[in-house]
């Protein structure tokens, strides 16, 4: 193996937002391998060959990268936000574990900035005290497994985040997660639909659970679900840091 794989984050979506280590990985990269969206962010240029591919096939997409890594190529595989959160870093090691071929393979991991605390950060300090991150998404697991995940962390009180709300494919999912959230928290409970978040349309919708339905999100969304004590000072909403 001479060539290196950097799996990187390219944050929420404005470009301030790429860290400048990222930038730099970027510059020096021979090849940049993802998610159509997410490689469209990157400038083509002289010496730069662009993969593009689509959503779904992420272990095509980590082989790819580890072969061209193992033939010499500067890799740079890309995510949105940070690429260990529901994204191409684990797909890059099991796609390393699965191929003993790959088992030498140089691969350095570069954190971006997450959805999920670009729209925290959006509103005030929703995350404040312990919180969660779920993905909502059944494609890698069964469904009743992120039903009992919701029932315990709103049994545990904790915030919580929710990435993948609401797809085309599964439409009925994100209601049937506001039912169960509405009968462990209540009805007064503040949630966050952020959309777009650090993007020119961004937007901030806080309603409660009582108000809350399922058209409020899509796959642009982020959602945030405070904990009990979550509340709102002004146009922001916060939780406080110690435990209620
Ligand atoms: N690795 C990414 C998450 C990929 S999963 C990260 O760390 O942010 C894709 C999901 O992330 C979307 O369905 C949405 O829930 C969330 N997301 C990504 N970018 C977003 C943005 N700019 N605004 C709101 N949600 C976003």
């Amino acid at each position: 193996m001479t060539g290196n794989i950097a799996i990187v984050g390219l944050g929420p979506g404005r470009e301030t937002l790429v860290t400048p280590e990222v930038r730099d990985m970027l510059a020096q990269a021979t090849d940049v391998i993802g998610y159509i969206p997410y490689v469209a962010r990157v400038a083509p240029r002289e010496g730069l060959t662009l993969h593009a591919s689509d959503n779904r096939v992420e272990i095509d997409r980590a082989t790819h990268a580890l072969q061209l890594a193992k033939d010499g190529a500067r890799v740079v595989v890309v995510s949105s936000g940070d690429p260990g959160v529901f994204a191409m870093a684990s797909a890059v090691f099991e796609a390393m574990q699965a191929q003993p071929q790959f088992a030498g393979a140089e691969i350095t991991v570069m954190p971006g900035i997450t959805a999920m605390l670009a729209a925290a950060a959006a509103a005030g300090a929703p995350l404040g005290h312990d919180f969660c991150a779920i993905n909502l998404s059944d494609n890698l697991k069964p469904w009743e497994t992120v039903a009992r995940r919701l029932r315990l962390a709103a049994e545990a009180d904790f915030a919580m985040a929710f990435y993948n709300p609401r797809s085309k494919s599964r439409p009925h999912q994100f209601g049937e997660a506001l039912d169960i959230l509405r009968g462990a928290c209540g009805p007064d409970r503040l949630v966050i639909f952020a959309r777009n978040v650090s993007l020119p349309d961004q937007t901030l919708n806080t309603v409660t659970l009582g108000e809350a339905t399922a058209e409020m999100a899509d796959m642009r969304t982020v959602v945030l679900v405070g904990n009990s004590a979550t509340r709102r000072v002004g146009k922001y909403v916060y939780t406080p840091r110690s435990a209620p």
